[in-house]
């Protein structure tokens, strides 16, 4: 059966990491036979500059038909002056995210040995790290109402927001975290703040109710301030984390940095069909642009993702995280990640 892929390469370094990704991506089509048809569309700042839009139609278009969607990075100086929702990130990014109504956030953090001191935590906590976060995305204390500044009849200020999930929202999220668990090492623990928060005891009871289906996976719970302090003290009792928007917002930055790496970290957002759209955790790197210098691997892993989630090709995405692996073995590093001893490549090598 043959999936559309959509590419999205952007801005910055976008385009570069795009090129090498979309190598890999065409590699394995035809080693696996995956009868895959990409096309490619402007997002972005690019998009801006071409047709006076961060979201053309026609992307808009081909984004809501394809299976899966590949984005390298959006955004840049060059745009920072447009109005917020003219920009690359809220006119082209978020858009898509909340359009196509892409809740679930799935963001692995994982060490490869051979960048274990890369970490800032010692190599023996680390090293081989491999867990999962899957955040909920449109929900939870950041979107929930009422909310806004009000001053009080003493004439005092109070801030206010609401912390609100549905059922329904937790079931779906619940249910992308089971299966992911199911394609990983079967366990998954759920992070709440039960003792205290209603809204996270219903999260808890949900859970719970939805292991039934899910026999093959086992289910803790655990409260977030321990979640924070075990993640920095013991992270590889880990398999697959879920939680809500705001207590995933703050674990999946800090796992990402117990990596060290942020040229290698993928991330997918997916909707309740698992159709989704991949990307390196990294932004558009201006900095680094159009010199060679950036690293692929994390949208390369991407690629790999997008295979395992959306288009259940599980074969061919160990294949490439396979092949990242063997990259490392041989020394090969750009240099976000170069140490010692290692041989220097571009991105392109
Ligand atoms: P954004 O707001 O889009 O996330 P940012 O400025 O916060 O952008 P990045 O664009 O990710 O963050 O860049 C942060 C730093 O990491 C920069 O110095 C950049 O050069 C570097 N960097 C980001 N991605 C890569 C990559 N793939 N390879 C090498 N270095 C990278
Ligand atoms: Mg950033």
């Amino acid at each position: 059966m043959s999936s559309k892929i959509l590419v999205l390469a952007g801005d910055g370094i976008g385009p570069e990491i795009m090129a090498e990704a979309t190598k890999v991506l065409s590699f394995v089509d035809n080693k696996f036979g995956l009868d895959l048809h990409v096309d490619e569309a402007l997002v972005g700042g690019a998009a801006i500059d071409a047709e006076g839009s961060a979201l053309p139609e026609r992307t808009f278009e081909l984004a809501k038909a394809a299976d899966a969607i590949l984005l390298g990075a959006v955004g840049g100086p060059k745009w920072d002056n447009l109005p917020p929702a003219e920009r690359p990130e809220k006119g082209g990014l978020l858009k898509i995210r909340a359009e196509l109504d892409l809740f679930g956030n799935l963001r692995p953090a994982i060490l490869y040995p051979q960048l274990a001191d890369a970490s800032s935590l010692k190599p023996e906590v680390v090293s081989g790290l491999d867990i999962l976060i899957v955040r909920e995305l449109t929900g939870g204390i950041y979107f929930g109402g009422p909310r806004g500044i009000r001053t009080l009849d003493s004439g005092e200020r109070e801030g206010f927001n609401t912390y609100v999930y549905s059922e329904s929202e937790i079931v779906r999220i619940g249910r992308q975290a089971f299966e992911a668990a199911r394609k990983r090492g079967g366990r998954l623990c759920s992070v709440d703040k039960a003792n205290v928060l209603e809204v996270t005891m219903l999260w808890r009871e949900v859970m719970e109710e939805l292991s039934k289906d899910y026999p093959d996976v086992e289910l803790s719970h655990m409260y977030v301030d321990n979640a924070a302090m075990q993640l920095v003290r013991a992270p590889k009792q880990f398999d697959v984390i879920v939680t809500g928007n705001m207590f995933g917002d703050i674990l999946s930055d800090a796992a990402a940095m117990l990596t060290g790496s942020i040229g290698m970290l993928p991330s997918a957002s997916l909707d309740i069909n698992g159709r989704g759209m991949y990307e390196p955790c990294h932004g558009s790197a201006p900095d680094i642009a159009g010199q060679g210098k950036a690293n692929p691997l994390a949208t390369i892993l991407s690629v790999a993702m997008m295979l395992r989630y959306s288009l259940a090709q599980i074969e061919a995405a160990d294949f490439i995280e396979r092949a990242v692996e063997k990259v490392l073995d041989k020394g090969y590093r750009t240099g976000d990640i170069f140490s010692e001893g290692c041989k220097l490549v571009s991105t392109s090598e």
